[in-house]
Protein backbone atom coordinates (compact mmCIF):
# COMPACT_ATOMS: atom_id res chain seq x y z
CA UNK A 1 0.00 0.00 0.00
CA UNK A 2 1.54 3.37 -1.02
CA UNK A 3 -0.75 5.85 0.72
CA UNK A 4 -4.95 5.96 2.38
CA UNK A 5 -6.50 8.23 0.34
CA UNK A 6 -9.49 8.33 3.02
CA UNK A 7 -11.03 5.32 4.64
CA UNK A 8 -12.35 3.58 1.75
CA UNK A 9 -9.84 4.22 -1.06
CA UNK A 10 -6.10 3.50 -1.27
CA UNK A 11 -3.06 3.73 -3.50
CA UNK A 12 -1.42 0.69 -4.17
CA UNK A 13 1.78 -0.49 -5.50
CA UNK A 14 1.31 -2.97 -8.88
CA UNK A 15 4.22 -5.47 -8.20
CA UNK A 16 2.97 -7.30 -12.09
CA UNK A 17 1.61 -5.64 -14.53
CA UNK A 18 0.03 -8.39 -17.52
CA UNK A 19 -0.91 -7.06 -20.68
CA UNK A 20 -2.63 -8.49 -23.78
CA UNK A 21 -3.68 -7.30 -26.98
CA UNK A 22 -7.41 -6.30 -26.08
CA UNK A 23 -7.67 -3.77 -23.52
CA UNK A 24 -3.84 -2.75 -24.06
CA UNK A 25 -3.70 -0.46 -27.50
CA UNK A 26 -5.98 2.66 -26.15
CA UNK A 27 -3.33 2.88 -22.92
CA UNK A 28 -0.22 2.86 -25.48
CA UNK A 29 -2.46 5.37 -26.97
CA UNK A 30 -2.80 7.24 -24.12
CA UNK A 31 0.62 7.17 -22.82
CA UNK A 32 1.92 8.26 -26.20
CA UNK A 33 -0.60 11.39 -26.69
CA UNK A 34 0.98 12.65 -23.47
CA UNK A 35 4.55 11.31 -24.13
CA UNK A 36 5.04 9.37 -21.29
CA UNK A 37 6.80 6.03 -20.94
CA UNK A 38 5.85 3.07 -19.57
CA UNK A 39 6.89 3.36 -15.51
CA UNK A 40 8.47 0.08 -15.00
CA UNK A 41 9.02 -2.34 -18.33
CA UNK A 42 10.70 -4.99 -15.71
CA UNK A 43 7.28 -5.34 -14.22
CA UNK A 44 4.91 -5.41 -17.14
CA UNK A 45 4.67 -8.54 -19.08
CA UNK A 46 2.57 -9.27 -22.24
CA UNK A 47 1.53 -12.24 -24.51
CA UNK A 48 -1.41 -12.12 -27.41
CA UNK A 49 -4.01 -14.64 -26.61
CA UNK A 50 -7.90 -13.36 -27.24
CA UNK A 51 -7.06 -12.80 -30.51
CA UNK A 52 -4.66 -15.54 -32.30
CA UNK A 53 -5.99 -18.41 -34.25
CA UNK A 54 -4.97 -22.37 -33.29
CA UNK A 55 -4.20 -23.83 -36.06
CA UNK A 56 -1.55 -22.85 -38.65
CA UNK A 57 0.03 -20.21 -36.09
CA UNK A 58 2.96 -19.71 -38.50
CA UNK A 59 1.21 -18.62 -40.68
CA UNK A 60 -0.77 -15.08 -41.20
CA UNK A 61 -3.74 -14.12 -39.47
CA UNK A 62 -6.62 -14.24 -41.31
CA UNK A 63 -9.26 -12.22 -39.66
CA UNK A 64 -7.70 -8.69 -40.17
CA UNK A 65 -9.23 -7.39 -37.11
CA UNK A 66 -7.73 -10.24 -34.88
CA UNK A 67 -4.15 -9.57 -37.01
CA UNK A 68 -4.28 -5.83 -36.59
CA UNK A 69 -4.97 -6.53 -32.65
CA UNK A 70 -1.86 -8.86 -32.42
CA UNK A 71 0.17 -6.65 -34.64
CA UNK A 72 -0.77 -3.42 -32.47
CA UNK A 73 0.39 -5.50 -29.64
CA UNK A 74 3.76 -6.35 -30.98
CA UNK A 75 4.46 -2.65 -32.48
CA UNK A 76 3.10 -1.27 -29.03
CA UNK A 77 5.52 -3.08 -26.75
CA UNK A 78 8.54 -2.73 -29.13
CA UNK A 79 7.95 0.95 -28.74
CA UNK A 80 7.70 1.05 -25.27
CA UNK A 81 10.33 -1.53 -24.29
CA UNK A 82 8.02 -4.45 -22.71
CA UNK A 83 8.62 -7.87 -23.32
CA UNK A 84 6.10 -10.18 -25.41
CA UNK A 85 6.00 -13.78 -25.84
CA UNK A 86 4.40 -13.11 -29.01
CA UNK A 87 2.55 -15.57 -31.29
CA UNK A 88 5.21 -18.46 -31.91
CA UNK A 89 7.42 -17.54 -29.01
CA UNK A 90 7.80 -20.49 -26.83
CA UNK A 91 6.57 -18.99 -23.85
CA UNK A 92 3.38 -17.48 -25.05
CA UNK A 93 0.34 -18.52 -24.35
CA UNK A 94 -3.14 -17.14 -22.34
CA UNK A 95 -2.27 -14.99 -19.99
CA UNK A 96 -3.53 -16.08 -17.03
CA UNK A 97 -1.86 -19.91 -17.54
CA UNK A 98 2.20 -18.55 -18.71
CA UNK A 99 1.87 -16.25 -15.48
CA UNK A 100 1.79 -18.63 -12.79
CA UNK A 101 3.38 -21.61 -15.64
CA UNK A 102 6.83 -19.29 -15.40
CA UNK A 103 7.22 -18.54 -11.75
CA UNK A 104 6.33 -14.93 -12.29
CA UNK A 105 3.06 -15.34 -10.28
CA UNK A 106 4.23 -15.77 -7.01
CA UNK A 107 2.81 -15.17 -2.90
CA UNK A 108 1.93 -11.87 -1.39
CA UNK A 109 2.12 -10.08 -5.04
CA UNK A 110 -0.50 -7.40 -6.01
CA UNK A 111 -1.24 -8.36 -10.15
CA UNK A 112 -3.30 -6.61 -12.21
CA UNK A 113 -4.54 -7.43 -15.75
CA UNK A 114 -7.06 -5.44 -18.31
CA UNK A 115 -8.69 -9.19 -18.16
CA UNK A 116 -11.57 -10.33 -15.64
CA UNK A 117 -9.64 -13.44 -14.96
CA UNK A 118 -7.07 -11.80 -13.26
CA UNK A 119 -8.57 -14.02 -10.27
CA UNK A 120 -6.75 -16.58 -11.12
CA UNK A 121 -3.00 -15.43 -9.62
CA UNK A 122 -5.21 -15.51 -6.02
CA UNK A 123 -4.76 -19.02 -6.08
CA UNK A 124 -1.17 -18.17 -4.63
CA UNK A 125 -2.59 -15.61 -1.98
CA UNK A 126 -2.11 -12.49 -4.02
CA UNK A 127 -4.16 -9.66 -4.92
CA UNK A 128 -5.38 -10.31 -8.05
CA UNK A 129 -7.84 -8.58 -9.84
CA UNK A 130 -8.67 -7.52 -13.46
CA UNK A 131 -8.91 -3.80 -14.24
CA UNK A 132 -10.51 -1.15 -17.23
CA UNK A 133 -8.39 0.05 -19.96
CA UNK A 134 -8.01 3.48 -18.45
CA UNK A 135 -6.17 1.83 -15.28
CA UNK A 136 -3.82 0.08 -17.67
CA UNK A 137 -2.71 3.11 -18.83
CA UNK A 138 -2.51 4.14 -14.94
CA UNK A 139 -0.47 1.23 -14.48
CA UNK A 140 1.34 1.78 -17.10
CA UNK A 141 2.12 5.20 -15.90
CA UNK A 142 2.91 5.15 -12.24
CA UNK A 143 2.61 1.85 -11.53
CA UNK A 144 0.24 2.23 -9.10
CA UNK A 145 -3.87 2.07 -8.57
CA UNK A 146 -6.19 3.54 -6.75
CA UNK A 147 -8.44 0.80 -5.39
CA UNK A 148 -11.40 1.31 -3.78
CA UNK A 149 -11.83 -0.82 -0.14
CA UNK A 150 -13.51 -4.34 -1.31
CA UNK A 151 -15.83 -6.39 1.52
CA UNK A 152 -14.41 -9.32 2.62
CA UNK A 153 -15.88 -13.01 2.12
CA UNK A 154 -14.72 -16.67 3.06
CA UNK A 155 -16.22 -19.60 1.29
CA UNK A 156 -15.30 -22.83 3.50
CA UNK A 157 -15.62 -26.30 1.94
CA UNK A 158 -14.11 -29.08 4.01
CA UNK A 159 -14.30 -32.72 3.52
CA UNK A 160 -13.22 -35.41 0.14
CA UNK A 161 -14.94 -34.94 -3.13
CA UNK A 162 -16.80 -37.97 -5.05
CA UNK A 163 -15.18 -39.63 -7.82
CA UNK A 164 -15.40 -37.38 -10.73
CA UNK A 165 -16.38 -34.03 -8.58
CA UNK A 166 -13.24 -31.65 -10.01
CA UNK A 167 -12.39 -28.10 -8.82
CA UNK A 168 -14.32 -27.04 -12.02
CA UNK A 169 -17.37 -28.48 -10.27
CA UNK A 170 -16.53 -27.17 -6.61
CA UNK A 171 -16.88 -23.28 -8.11
CA UNK A 172 -19.38 -24.17 -10.20
CA UNK A 173 -21.81 -25.32 -6.98
CA UNK A 174 -20.85 -21.91 -4.84
CA UNK A 175 -21.12 -20.22 -7.69
CA UNK A 176 -25.05 -21.83 -8.46
CA UNK A 177 -25.41 -21.12 -4.18
CA UNK A 178 -24.43 -18.16 -4.21
CA UNK A 179 -25.67 -16.65 -7.96
CA UNK A 180 -23.83 -14.76 -10.49
CA UNK A 181 -24.12 -11.68 -8.16
CA UNK A 182 -23.46 -13.04 -5.19
CA UNK A 183 -19.74 -12.20 -4.38
CA UNK A 184 -20.46 -8.21 -6.10
CA UNK A 185 -18.03 -5.59 -3.93
CA UNK A 186 -16.16 -8.77 -1.91
CA UNK A 187 -13.13 -10.25 -1.89
CA UNK A 188 -13.33 -13.85 -1.10
CA UNK A 189 -11.20 -16.04 0.66
CA UNK A 190 -11.79 -19.88 0.08
CA UNK A 191 -10.54 -22.37 3.00
CA UNK A 192 -11.20 -25.63 4.21
CA UNK A 193 -9.64 -28.87 3.36
CA UNK A 194 -10.91 -29.41 0.41
CA UNK A 195 -9.09 -26.53 -0.66
CA UNK A 196 -5.92 -27.48 0.71
CA UNK A 197 -5.79 -31.10 -1.02
CA UNK A 198 -5.74 -29.19 -4.59
CA UNK A 199 -2.99 -28.67 -6.86
CA UNK A 200 -1.66 -25.21 -7.54
CA UNK A 201 -3.66 -25.80 -11.03
CA UNK A 202 -6.91 -27.07 -9.43
CA UNK A 203 -6.90 -23.73 -6.95
CA UNK A 204 -5.92 -21.71 -9.93
CA UNK A 205 -9.52 -23.56 -11.50
CA UNK A 206 -11.48 -22.06 -8.66
CA UNK A 207 -10.10 -18.57 -8.03
CA UNK A 208 -10.39 -17.81 -12.03
CA UNK A 209 -13.86 -18.26 -12.11
CA UNK A 210 -14.22 -16.00 -8.48
CA UNK A 211 -15.24 -13.25 -10.96
CA UNK A 212 -18.20 -15.31 -12.21
CA UNK A 213 -20.31 -14.64 -8.91
CA UNK A 214 -19.43 -11.12 -8.97
CA UNK A 215 -16.20 -10.96 -6.70
CA UNK A 216 -13.51 -8.83 -7.22
CA UNK A 217 -11.05 -11.47 -6.74
CA UNK A 218 -10.77 -14.90 -4.98
CA UNK A 219 -7.38 -16.16 -2.85
CA UNK A 220 -6.45 -19.39 -1.36
CA UNK A 221 -3.85 -18.51 1.54
CA UNK A 222 -0.31 -20.07 0.30
CA UNK A 223 1.48 -23.70 1.70
CA UNK A 224 3.87 -26.40 1.09
CA UNK A 225 1.43 -27.16 -2.16
CA UNK A 226 2.14 -23.52 -3.17
CA UNK A 227 6.03 -23.54 -2.77
CA UNK A 228 6.58 -27.00 -4.47
CA UNK A 229 4.59 -25.72 -7.31
CA UNK A 230 6.66 -22.50 -7.52
CA UNK A 231 10.30 -24.10 -7.07
CA UNK A 232 11.96 -24.68 -10.30
CA UNK A 233 10.03 -22.53 -12.72
CA UNK A 234 11.95 -20.31 -14.81
CA UNK A 235 11.31 -17.02 -12.92
CA UNK A 236 11.08 -18.72 -9.50
CA UNK A 237 13.54 -17.07 -6.93
CA UNK A 238 16.38 -19.53 -6.05
CA UNK A 239 19.31 -20.46 -3.57
CA UNK A 240 19.07 -18.07 -0.45
CA UNK A 241 16.15 -16.07 -2.06
CA UNK A 242 14.18 -18.59 -2.38
CA UNK A 243 14.56 -19.23 1.46
CA UNK A 244 13.90 -15.89 2.08
CA UNK A 245 10.58 -15.54 0.16
CA UNK A 246 9.70 -19.18 1.87
CA UNK A 247 10.11 -17.35 4.72
CA UNK A 248 7.70 -14.45 3.69
CA UNK A 249 5.31 -17.10 1.80
CA UNK A 250 4.81 -18.59 4.87
CA UNK A 251 3.58 -15.75 6.53
CA UNK A 252 0.60 -15.14 4.19
CA UNK A 253 -2.28 -16.13 6.14
CA UNK A 254 -5.88 -15.06 7.58
CA UNK A 255 -5.51 -13.86 11.28
CA UNK A 256 -7.46 -16.97 13.24
CA UNK A 257 -9.46 -14.21 14.49
CA UNK A 258 -10.20 -12.73 11.68
CA UNK A 259 -13.81 -11.62 10.96
CA UNK A 260 -15.53 -11.33 7.27
CA UNK A 261 -18.41 -9.12 6.23
CA UNK A 262 -19.90 -12.64 4.66
CA UNK A 263 -18.80 -16.41 5.40
CA UNK A 264 -20.54 -19.61 4.25
CA UNK A 265 -19.79 -23.02 4.76
CA UNK A 266 -20.36 -25.92 2.12
CA UNK A 267 -19.65 -29.71 2.60
CA UNK A 268 -17.77 -31.68 -0.59
CA UNK A 269 -19.52 -34.75 0.00
CA UNK A 270 -23.15 -32.79 -1.50
CA UNK A 271 -21.01 -31.55 -4.39
CA UNK A 272 -21.88 -33.07 -7.68
CA UNK A 273 -20.78 -33.18 -11.07
CA UNK A 274 -22.20 -29.45 -12.29
CA UNK A 275 -23.59 -28.25 -15.78
CA UNK A 276 -24.58 -24.54 -16.30
CA UNK A 277 -28.03 -24.58 -18.03
CA UNK A 278 -28.59 -21.23 -18.30
CA UNK A 279 -27.02 -17.44 -19.74
CA UNK A 280 -24.78 -16.64 -17.09
CA UNK A 281 -22.24 -19.17 -14.28
CA UNK A 282 -24.80 -18.75 -11.47
CA UNK A 283 -27.32 -20.96 -13.59
CA UNK A 284 -25.72 -24.00 -12.35
CA UNK A 285 -27.48 -27.36 -11.51
CA UNK A 286 -26.12 -31.04 -10.53
CA UNK A 287 -25.87 -33.02 -13.21
CA UNK A 288 -28.85 -34.89 -12.31
CA UNK A 289 -31.16 -32.55 -10.93
CA UNK A 290 -33.50 -30.60 -13.42
CA UNK A 291 -33.87 -27.23 -14.58
CA UNK A 292 -36.10 -24.67 -12.29
CA UNK A 293 -38.82 -24.18 -12.63
CA UNK A 294 -40.05 -20.15 -13.30
CA UNK A 295 -42.10 -20.38 -10.00
CA UNK A 296 -39.31 -21.25 -7.13
CA UNK A 297 -36.79 -19.03 -9.36
CA UNK A 298 -35.80 -15.33 -7.94
CA UNK A 299 -35.87 -13.78 -11.53
CA UNK A 300 -38.45 -15.47 -13.69
CA UNK A 301 -38.05 -13.33 -16.25
CA UNK A 302 -34.70 -14.13 -16.75
CA UNK A 303 -34.95 -17.51 -16.07
CA UNK A 304 -37.64 -17.92 -19.49
CA UNK A 305 -35.60 -15.31 -21.24
CA UNK A 306 -32.34 -17.81 -20.71
CA UNK A 307 -33.99 -20.36 -21.27
CA UNK A 308 -35.86 -19.53 -24.77
CA UNK A 309 -31.80 -18.45 -25.37
CA UNK A 310 -30.65 -21.92 -24.88
CA UNK A 311 -33.49 -23.65 -26.12
CA UNK A 312 -34.24 -25.57 -23.03
CA UNK A 313 -37.37 -26.06 -21.12
CA UNK A 314 -38.07 -25.47 -17.37
CA UNK A 315 -38.22 -28.57 -15.23
CA UNK A 316 -36.01 -30.21 -18.01
CA UNK A 317 -32.65 -32.80 -17.47
CA UNK A 318 -29.80 -32.35 -19.56
CA UNK A 319 -29.09 -35.84 -19.44
CA UNK A 320 -28.94 -37.52 -22.53
CA UNK A 321 -29.06 -33.89 -24.33
CA UNK A 322 -27.40 -33.90 -28.16
CA UNK A 323 -24.57 -31.85 -28.28
CA UNK A 324 -22.44 -31.32 -31.68
CA UNK A 325 -19.28 -29.40 -29.75
CA UNK A 326 -16.91 -29.90 -27.01
CA UNK A 327 -14.22 -27.38 -26.16
CA UNK A 328 -11.79 -28.09 -23.76
CA UNK A 329 -9.44 -25.00 -22.92
CA UNK A 330 -9.43 -21.52 -21.58
CA UNK A 331 -7.78 -20.35 -18.58
CA UNK A 332 -10.04 -21.90 -16.21
CA UNK A 333 -9.47 -25.34 -17.87
CA UNK A 334 -6.34 -25.50 -20.28
CA UNK A 335 -3.06 -26.71 -17.92
CA UNK A 336 -1.02 -29.77 -18.15
CA UNK A 337 -3.62 -31.70 -15.56
CA UNK A 338 -6.45 -31.14 -17.42
CA UNK A 339 -5.39 -32.14 -20.39
CA UNK A 340 -3.83 -35.47 -18.69
CA UNK A 341 -7.23 -36.25 -16.81
CA UNK A 342 -8.77 -35.91 -20.35
CA UNK A 343 -6.05 -38.18 -22.26
CA UNK A 344 -6.53 -40.49 -19.06
CA UNK A 345 -10.78 -40.67 -19.49
CA UNK A 346 -10.77 -40.85 -23.17
CA UNK A 347 -7.42 -43.56 -23.60
CA UNK A 348 -9.37 -46.59 -25.79
CA UNK A 349 -12.39 -44.48 -26.38
CA UNK A 350 -13.46 -42.48 -29.49
CA UNK A 351 -15.78 -39.13 -29.91
CA UNK A 352 -19.09 -39.08 -31.03
CA UNK A 353 -19.55 -39.58 -34.95
CA UNK A 354 -21.57 -35.75 -34.95
CA UNK A 355 -19.69 -34.03 -32.22
CA UNK A 356 -16.66 -31.94 -33.40
CA UNK A 357 -13.66 -31.58 -29.97
CA UNK A 358 -11.22 -29.30 -29.88
CA UNK A 359 -8.55 -29.61 -27.26
CA UNK A 360 -7.07 -25.87 -26.73
CA UNK A 361 -3.76 -26.26 -24.53
CA UNK A 362 -3.36 -22.91 -22.05
CA UNK A 363 0.43 -22.10 -23.33
CA UNK A 364 3.52 -23.35 -25.72
CA UNK A 365 4.69 -25.00 -22.80
CA UNK A 366 1.64 -27.27 -22.24
CA UNK A 367 1.33 -28.26 -25.83
CA UNK A 368 4.88 -29.01 -25.77
CA UNK A 369 4.51 -31.38 -22.11
CA UNK A 370 1.15 -33.02 -23.93
CA UNK A 371 3.23 -34.31 -27.22
CA UNK A 372 6.15 -35.07 -25.03
CA UNK A 373 4.02 -37.16 -22.83
CA UNK A 374 2.08 -38.40 -25.52
CA UNK A 375 -1.36 -37.16 -24.84
CA UNK A 376 -1.44 -35.71 -28.68
CA UNK A 377 -1.35 -39.32 -30.08
CA UNK A 378 -4.47 -40.56 -27.39
CA UNK A 379 -6.16 -37.06 -28.61
CA UNK A 380 -6.04 -38.17 -31.97
CA UNK A 381 -7.09 -42.04 -31.40
CA UNK A 382 -9.93 -40.42 -29.82
CA UNK A 383 -10.97 -38.33 -32.60
CA UNK A 384 -9.64 -34.79 -30.30
CA UNK A 385 -8.08 -32.04 -32.18
CA UNK A 386 -5.60 -30.72 -30.18
CA UNK A 387 -4.96 -27.14 -31.68
CA UNK A 388 -2.25 -24.47 -30.71
CA UNK A 389 -2.48 -22.17 -27.56
CA UNK A 390 -4.65 -18.90 -27.69
CA UNK A 391 -8.25 -18.34 -25.72
CA UNK A 392 -9.83 -19.60 -28.64
CA UNK A 393 -13.44 -20.43 -28.36
CA UNK A 394 -13.59 -19.35 -24.84
CA UNK A 395 -14.82 -16.34 -26.72
CA UNK A 396 -16.26 -15.66 -29.91
CA UNK A 397 -13.59 -12.81 -30.50
CA UNK A 398 -11.28 -15.27 -32.93
CA UNK A 399 -11.04 -17.47 -35.79
CA UNK A 400 -12.87 -20.41 -33.57
CA UNK A 401 -16.51 -20.03 -32.84
CA UNK A 402 -19.56 -22.40 -32.03
CA UNK A 403 -22.01 -22.21 -34.96
CA UNK A 404 -25.50 -20.19 -34.15
CA UNK A 405 -27.99 -22.60 -32.30
CA UNK A 406 -25.75 -25.34 -31.63
CA UNK A 407 -24.78 -26.75 -27.85
CA UNK A 408 -21.09 -27.05 -26.80
CA UNK A 409 -20.33 -28.49 -23.57
CA UNK A 410 -17.64 -25.77 -22.39
CA UNK A 411 -14.53 -26.14 -19.79
CA UNK A 412 -14.60 -22.03 -20.06
CA UNK A 413 -16.31 -20.22 -17.46
CA UNK A 414 -18.77 -17.78 -19.66
CA UNK A 415 -21.79 -18.82 -20.90
CA UNK A 416 -23.30 -15.62 -21.40
CA UNK A 417 -25.40 -14.98 -24.97
CA UNK A 418 -23.09 -14.69 -28.26
CA UNK A 419 -19.60 -15.60 -26.06
CA UNK A 420 -18.51 -18.72 -27.84
CA UNK A 421 -20.39 -16.86 -31.23
CA UNK A 422 -23.06 -15.42 -32.16
CA UNK A 423 -26.23 -17.26 -31.45
CA UNK A 424 -23.76 -20.48 -29.65
CA UNK A 425 -24.95 -22.18 -26.55
CA UNK A 426 -23.00 -22.61 -23.87
CA UNK A 427 -23.12 -25.29 -21.40
CA UNK A 428 -20.22 -25.03 -18.75
CA UNK A 429 -18.58 -27.94 -17.30
CA UNK A 430 -15.31 -29.78 -16.22
CA UNK A 431 -13.24 -31.38 -18.62
CA UNK A 432 -14.06 -34.85 -17.25
CA UNK A 433 -17.58 -34.05 -18.16
CA UNK A 434 -16.69 -32.32 -21.15
CA UNK A 435 -14.81 -35.54 -22.11
CA UNK A 436 -17.48 -38.14 -20.97
CA UNK A 437 -19.94 -36.07 -23.42
CA UNK A 438 -17.61 -35.74 -26.31
CA UNK A 439 -17.55 -39.59 -26.36
CA UNK A 440 -21.34 -40.30 -26.04
CA UNK A 441 -22.21 -37.18 -28.48
CA UNK A 442 -24.37 -36.46 -25.46
CA UNK A 443 -24.51 -35.66 -21.69
CA UNK A 444 -24.15 -38.37 -19.31
CA UNK A 445 -23.00 -37.95 -15.51
CA UNK A 446 -18.80 -38.96 -15.84
CA UNK A 447 -19.27 -40.95 -12.72
CA UNK A 448 -21.29 -43.70 -14.35
CA UNK A 449 -17.59 -44.57 -16.14
CA UNK A 450 -15.56 -44.21 -12.89
CA UNK A 451 -17.96 -46.27 -10.28
S1 LIG B 1 -9.35 -17.88 -21.92
FE1 LIG B 1 -11.25 -16.73 -21.94
S2 LIG B 1 -11.52 -15.89 -19.91
FE2 LIG B 1 -9.40 -16.57 -20.09
S3 LIG B 1 -8.25 -14.76 -20.69
FE3 LIG B 1 -8.83 -15.79 -22.58
S4 LIG B 1 -10.80 -14.93 -23.17
FE4 LIG B 1 -10.42 -14.32 -21.04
Amino acid sequence: MVKDIDETRQVIYIDRHFIHEVTSPQAFSGLRDRNIPIHRTSQTTATADHNVPTLNQHLPIKEPLSRSQVEALTSNCAEFGVELYQLGHELQGIVHVIGPELGITKPGMTIVCGDSHTSTHGAFGNIAFGIGTSQVEQVFATQCLILDKPKTMRINVNGQLQKGVTAKDVILYIIAQLTAAGGTGHFVEYAGSTFEAMSMEERMTVCNMSIEMGARGGMIAPDQTTIDYIKGRKFAPTGAKLKEAIAYWSTLKTDDDAVFDQEYSYDAADISPMLTYGTNPGMGIKIDQSIPLSDSYEDPKQLVKSLDYMGFAQGESLINKRIGHVFIGSCTNARIEDLRQVADFVTGKQKADHVQVWIVPGSKLVSKQAIEEGLDKIFAQAGFQLREPGCSACLGMNEDKVPAGEYCVSTSNRNFEGRQGPGARTILASPLTAAAAAIEGKIVDVRKYLN
